[in-house]
């Protein structure tokens, strides 16, 4: 790696803009593509316990790293004000990320606040977690108790050597499994098993998945390698599209398509024929789902993004910290929502995102590690 990155943080990041005229949450917010607001990911710490090749490579996030300092980091009272200003507005979901939120010390305390969220209607959101897996065998049942409803596991390869690779700090796949054995005994399922697949690196470990979790509790989705961030080195030659993954499952164990779930779901489904069990596909890269993307992202130090590609956040922290009320902040989120454009992956070229890794527009990428997946 050539460029050595030292800022993570979005230091660029211009203070929302509050209206002049106030108005309350209706629940039904819409961006300037017609996209609803329903998914808020909260970031809860920029540090994690991993160094992913693809994420967090080690060259970059070394001991001289400059990791966001305790105070800029929102408290937990401060984002569970955030929460319930999207939740006025109509979020259903709330997923919590990182970094890896298990190291945010006492998570089920956020967990169990959050719980207590109500939408408009009355109902409870629906609440979850990614993580690594590392300390989910330690931790499951107490952010059970506190309340969280399922947990999604990253896991990259079942063969050890090849995952060590992968995570780049030794971490066994083992570990990673009795913390998924962990979780679905205490209830935090169904749990879903993220795979990125990066070319050359760990495609050979798609079949061996696919066999593992096969007719199991766990539903397995295929993510395609991302050109997020700036640090990852991205090239478009290691990313192994979804159709290549479906081709190699099916032609040991017949695949077809299942209908979405619900509108904007981000993984495309498929069922084995012989009715045991389903994968997902996360196809970021290939066919872009940007058209129904109600997501919306809080970093871990109250920056708001409205895209996953984005090169600017917006500071609500700022906002919160200066004594806005709840009224205002609640309208600065509307206001951000309606003009929210984005659908980097409908446009992306190879072209356009070497472009930008390089630093030509001026502006770099934050990095996933940052803003969450
Ligand atoms: N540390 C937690 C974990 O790994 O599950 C949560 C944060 S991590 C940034 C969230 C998800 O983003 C993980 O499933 C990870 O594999 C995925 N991810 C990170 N970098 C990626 C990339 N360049 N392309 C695709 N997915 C990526
Ligand atoms: Fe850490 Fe998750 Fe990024 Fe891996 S993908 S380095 S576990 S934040
Ligand atoms: Fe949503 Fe941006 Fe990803 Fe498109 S590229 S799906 S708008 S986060």
């Amino acid at each position: 790696m050539s460029e050595k990155i030292i800022m993570l943080a979005d230091a660029r990041a211009p203070s929302l803009p509050v209206p002049d005229a106030l108005e309350a949450p209706t629940g039904l917010l819409s961006d300037a593509l017609a996209r609803p607001l329903h998914d808020l990911r909260i970031s809860v710490t920029d540090r994690c316990n991993f160094r992913c090749v693809y994420c967090m490579p080690k060259e970059v996030f070394d001991k001289d790293y400059a990791y966001l300092p305790h105070a800029s980091l929102l408290s937990f009272e401060e984002i569970t004000r955030v929460a319930a200003l999207f939740v006025a507005h109509g979020v259903e979901k709330l997923r919590l990320t990182g970094g890896e939120p298990l190291l945010r010390k006492n998570i089920e305390g956020l967990i169990a606040q959050l719980r207590a969220l109500r939408t408009p209607s009355g109902r409870p959101l629906d609440l979850t977690l990614t993580t690594n897996g590392s300390l989910l065998a330690r931790k499951a049942q107490a952010l059970k108790d506190a309340g969280l409803d399922r947990v999604t596991v990253s896991l990259d390869a079942l063969d050890d050597a090849v995952f060590r690779r992968m995570n780049d700090v030794d971490f066994a796949v083992s570990d990673v499994l009795d913390g998924m054995a962990a979780a679905h005994a205490v209830g935090l399922g169904p749990i879903k098993v993220n795979m990125v697949v990066k070319g050359g690196m760990n495609d050979d470990q798609i079949l061996p998945m696919a066999r593992h979790f096969k007719d199991t509790p766990y539903i397995l989705r295929f993510i395609e390698y991302m050109d997020v961030g700036a640090s990852n080195g991205w090239n478009m030659d290691e990313v192994v599209p979804s159709g290549e993954v479906v081709r190699r499952i099916s032609a040991e164990m017949p695949l077809v398509p299942v209908s979405a779930n619900y509108a904007g779901e981000t993984a495309a489904r498929w069922r084995y024929q012989d009715g045991q069990g389903e994968i997902g596909l996360i196809s970021s890269v290939t066919q872009a789902f940007c058209q129904d993307c109600s997501r919306i992202r809080l970093s871990t130090e109250g920056k708001l993004y409205t895209c996953l590609f984005a090169t600017r956040g917006h500071d609500l922290r700022a906002l919160m910290r200066e004594g806005r009320s709840d009224a205002e902040l609640s309208s600065a989120i509307a206001q951000l929502w309606r003009k929210r454009a984005d659908r980097y992956s409908e446009t992306r070229t190879i072209k356009t995102a070497g472009l930008e890794r390089s630093g030509a527009t001026g502006q770099k990428r934050i990095e996933m590690s940052y803003i969450g997946g």
